[in-house]
């Protein structure tokens, strides 16, 4: 299922250049609309890798959950930190739970700059 825009939290990136969501998307899915909004071009060719949910800077990146395991409501929210994610866990009925584990390359020196 491709991630959802939250139109009013997307900047574009400012439009400067490709955006984060872009450069990341391994099946080079997301693009920026007219209207500077990023999308994914290709929803069918999308595997809920979540690269470009955990890259947006403005948290403007929704994963939809499929109706299988979650219906519309529920909600998988991860938060990139420094060396650890946060995911955040919505249930249909507004359960929230949060998960927070160490990142692998966290400690090793291997660490990404974004
Ligand atoms: S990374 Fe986020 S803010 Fe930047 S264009 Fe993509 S959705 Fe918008
Ligand atoms: S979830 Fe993964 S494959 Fe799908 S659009 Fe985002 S980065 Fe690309």
């Amino acid at each position: 299922m491709p991630p959802i825009t939250e139109i009013e939290k997307c900047d574009g990136c400012k439009s400067e250049g490709e955006p984060l969501c872009e450069q990341v998307c391994p099946g080079d899915l997301m693009r920026l609309s007219p209207e500077q909004k990023g999308y994914c071009v290709q929803p069918r060719d999308c595997w809920d890798c979540m690269c470009c949910i955990k890259a947006c800077p403005k948290g403007a990146l929704e994963t939809r959950i499929p109706y299988q395991i979650g219906y519309r409501n529920a909600k998988l929210i991860p938060m990139m930190g420094t060396n650890n994610i946060t995911w955040t866990c919505i249930d249909i009925n507004g359960k929230t739970e949060r998960f927070q584990y160490v990142t692998r390359t966290a400690g090793t020196g291997e660490e990404e700059e974004w």
